[in-house]
């Protein structure tokens, strides 16, 4: 088999992870949100394996792997949205590797303090279904049929799929918003969802001042950028920025797009609030790298199992990029089916 890999000493990896859970967790039916999630375990796994191959790095460390004069391969770990797990073992498992992590906290979900609406109502669709799920909303009417456990899923698919083409932003729904079988929706849980519950500050804030985490921004709402006017965009850019450095104390050079949507005006825009520019768009960061719009590998959707060819096998990656722009396909799920087909491993990945 010819070799493709060529392994880059100024090579750097991003990883975007969001929420670490236990094994046990099984709040979750929408195969969107389930890849939000990772667990405790497969998160140790990952940092063990980058330790014994790669540097971890700071945010400061970047500016070496785009100029070039990086002496070994990186990998920086990142998280969005500031969820509390990144402030409990996950601390551990960066301190027993030396690591430390990004966390791009939104604003407002700090704040609240609760799990936002939309993650709550998939853990209460568990215990029980609605015939009918009504979103009423001042912008917003519309209803969702399920038939079975199996419509779960779908059914939070097509809402989320609404929302987005409606421009609601779907963390900024209440449990007021939604109606079960023509009554307002009272919870019947006595738990939160625990994998989308918010982080306080004080947790950020010590895991800050130990060192252990770095903080970027991640808007105010969470509204995607790309649904604002230039004026708003400078404003939840801004907002956020000052916010995070009145609370940590720190500069705050640095922000992920959240929900990954970007376009131009985004890209021209935040250049003038942070140094560091986080996308969702996969890739490893190099020389052509520009400091607006640097690609992250989404955990797990990059499957674990997977993340190593794709760091190693960068000419790889870029040839499958290149496919990608022409078949207008999913350049993870390109790259997946071949290594698997390279490997001779005709398992699906789970
Ligand atoms: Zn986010």
């Amino acid at each position: 088999m010819i070799n493709l890999g060529i392994k880059k000493r100024n090579n750097l990896a991003v990883l975007m992870f969001h929420g670490v859970v236990n094994e046990s967790y099984v709040d979750r039916v929408f195969q969107e949100t389930e890849t939000y999630q990772i667990s405790i375990i497969d998160f140790r796994k990952i940092l063990k394996s980058c330790a014994n191959k790669y540097k971890f790095i700071r945010l400061a460390d970047v500016d070496k792997y785009i100029s070039g004069e990086a002496e070994e391969p990186g990998v920086l770990i990142t998280f969005d949205d500031g969820v509390a797990s990144v402030c409990g073992e996950v601390l551990n498992v960066l301190k027993e590797f030396k690591a430390s992590a990004v966390v791009f906290v939104t604003t407002d979900f700090i704040d609240q303090g609760i799990v936002p609406a939309i993650f709550q109502l998939e853990k209460e669709l568990l215990t029980r279904i609605p015939t009918t799920l009504m979103v009423d909303t001042p912008k917003y009417t519309a209803s969702y049929q399920f038939n079975n456990p199996k419509s779960i899923g779908d059914g939070l698919s097509k809402l989320w799929g609404d929302l987005f083409r409606e421009h609601i932003p779907p963390l900024s729904l209440k449990m007021c918003d939604f109606m079960f079988d023509r009554v307002p929706w009272a919870t019947t849980l006595s738990s939160f969802n625990v994998a989308w519950e918010p982080a306080s500050w004080e947790n950020l804030r010590v895991a800050v001042d130990s060192g252990i985490l770095e903080i970027g921004a991640h808007g105010k709402s969470h509204k995607p950028w790309t649904w604002m006017t230039q004026n708003e965009l400078d404003r939840e850019l801004h907002e956020s920025k000052v916010r995070l450095e009145a609370e940590f104390k720190v500069i705050v050079n640095s922000c992920a797009i959240p929900h990954g949507c970007q376009n131009e005006l985004v890209i021209k825009t935040v250049g003038n609030s942070f140094k560091y520019t986080f996308s969702s768009q996969s890739g490893l960061v190099g020389k052509n790298t520009t400091m607006t719009n640097i690609p992250r590998y989404h955990i797990p959707s990059e499957h674990p199992n997977n993340l190593w060819s794709v760091i190693d096998y960068p000419l790889l990656g870029r040839i499958l990029r290149k496919l990608n722009e022409v078949v207008s396909n999913n350049y993870s799920r390109l790259l997946d089916f071949f290594q698997r087909n390279m490997n001779g491993d005709k398992k699906s990945r789970n």
